[in-house]
């Protein structure tokens, strides 16, 4: 089985949990001595098995084989591919059973990873998302004073859209904002707004 791993956490001694997305599976599981094996790492594609047995609660992680994922040899790009992996954890912890729609948008965001701005793609990829939850907001109306937006548009949490003066916040390009929204492409914002957008992406999905 393949999935990518979205949390990694200290057990006892040197073992570690980890949680794995996997194309319908959120896995949780044990792994021994985690610390000694480099691959467990957050944010690396893995081949692994599940170990279940009656005596434990908790299913063990084997057989663990790293998959080749070129966009981690460049650190800068693994800092934002973990810190981007890592958001689907919060989102998706209690959940076992996945639609392998967040499979596949992680393989196709790795596959572009090494080529093109980490968060233009991480950006791109979570308007995806929160299309296929329903959750994008294309009504441009203030999430705080319900008015309407014409001019001064800025985002929230969840890509909420609210105006600009009603957070005290720097306006973003409506115009490159609806862009996004309605075709999904980056493309008209620049450079310091993407890293604006970033940071609002990383308070969570
Ligand atoms: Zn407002």
């Amino acid at each position: 089985m393949q999935g990518y791993i979205i949390k990694v956490s200290k057990a006892r001694d040197e073992d570690v949990i980890v949680t794995i997305l996997a194309q319908n599976n959120l896995y949780t599981l044990y792994r021994f001595y985690g610390a000694r094996h480099s691959q467990i790492n957050l944010g690396f594609k893995i081949d692994f098995e599940v170990e279940s047995s009656a005596k434990v609660s908790m299913s063990r992680l084997r057989k663990v084989m790293h998959l080749s994922m070129p966009c981690l040899l460049d650190r800068s790009r693994l800092f934002v591919w973990q810190q981007f992996t890592g958001l689907f954890y919060k989102h998706l912890q209690d959940t076992e059973e996945l639609d392998s729609f967040y499979f596949q948008l992680l393989e196709d965001a790795s596959n572009i990873w090494k080529t093109q701005s980490p968060k233009r793609i991480a950006i791109e990829a979570y308007v995806k998302l929160l299309k296929f939850e329903g959750r994008l907001h294309t009504s441009m109306n203030c999430f705080f004073c319900e008015e309407d937006i014409h001019q001064d548009l800025t985002l929230i949490r969840a890509f909420l859209p609210a105006h600009a003066q009603c957070i005290f916040a720097i306006p973003l390009n409506i115009d490159a904002v609806k862009e996004l929204f309605d075709t999904g492409s980056s493309l008209f914002l620049e450079d310091k707004e993407i890293e604006r957008i970033w940071h609002i992406l990383l308070e969570g999905f």
